[in-house]
C-alpha cells in the first residue's frame, strides 16, 4: 500500500530526554523525503512543533489541524503547506484521520493517547484500514504494550487486533513496515 500522507500523533511537550525531540524531527525529515505528507495538530511546541519545521525544512508538505480555541495556547504553527482551522476537538480528529493513509504515535501526552485509542478503536471496529502505529522511542511505549498484554490477558481484546498494531524502534523500521503494509482486518462484530 503506498502512503501518501501519515498523520503523527505527538507531545505539545518536548519530553526531558532530548532523544524525543531528536526522533520527532529525524521523522520529519523522512516524511518529506518520502513524499508523504505529514498531517499534524497544527502547533508550534513540543515534539508537535519539531517534527513539523523538520519537514517544512526538507520541503516537505505539513497539514496542520488546529481548534480555534487552541490557536493561541499550543501556537498555530505560521508556515505551514496549509493550516485548517476547525471548532472543536472532534472536528480536529475527524479531519486528521479523513486526510491520512496512516497514523502513527511518537511519545506524547494525555492527548496523544487519546487521539491514537481513537483511531485505534476505528480499526478494530471495522470504521477504516488504515495501519495503526507507534514508534516506541526509547522504550516510552513499552508499560502501554504491557497494558495492551494485560487487556488480552483479562480476556478483554482479541490478540488480533493487538498484532494490528505495528510498532517500530526506530525511524526506518516504522517506515520499512509501512511499505509492507497490507490490510487484514477482522472487523469486532463481523
Ligand atoms: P499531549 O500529548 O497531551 O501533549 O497532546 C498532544 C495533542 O493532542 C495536542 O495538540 C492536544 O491539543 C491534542 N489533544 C488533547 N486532547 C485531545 C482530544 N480530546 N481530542 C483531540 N486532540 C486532543
Amino acid at each position: 500500500m503506498s502512503m501518501k500522507s501519515m498523520t503523527v500523533f505527538c507531545g505539545s511537550s518536548t519530553g526531558n530526554d532530548p532523544i524525543y525531540m531528536e526522533v520527532a524531527r529525524e521523522l520529519g525529515q523522512k516524511l518529506a523525503h518520502e513524499q508523504i505528507t505529514l498531517v499534524y495538530g497544527g502547533a508550534q511546541v513540543g515534539c508537535m512543533g519539531a517534527i513539523a519545521d523538520a519537514c517544512l525544512a526538507a520541503n516537505g508538505n505539513v497539514l496542520g489541524v488546529i481548534p480555534e480555541k487552541l490557536k493561541h495556547v499550543e501556537i498555530a504553527h505560521p508556515g505551514l503547506t496549509q493550516l485548517h482551522v476547525v471548532k472543536s476537538m472532534h472536528e480536529r480528529k475527524a479531519l486528521m484521520a479523513d486526510l491520512a493513509d496512516g497514523f502513527v504515535a511518537l511519545p506524547g501526552g494525555a492527548g496523544t493517547l487519546e487521539e491514537w485509542f481513537e483511531v485505534f478503536t476505528w480499526a478494530q471496529l471495522g470504521y477504516h484500514q488504515k495501519p495503526c502505529c507507534l514508534l516506541n522511542v526509547n522504550r516510552y511505549f513499552d508499560p502501554l504494550i504491557a497494558m495492551l498484554d494485560h487487556i488480552i490477558e483479562q480476556g478483554f481484546m482479541k490478540p488480533a487486533y493487538r498484532d494490528m498494531i505495528i510498532i517500530a524502534s526506530t525511524v526506518d523500521q516504522f517506515i520499512d513496515a509501512l511499505k509492507c503494509y497490507a490490510p487484514r482486518h477482522k472487523a469486532k462484530w463481523g
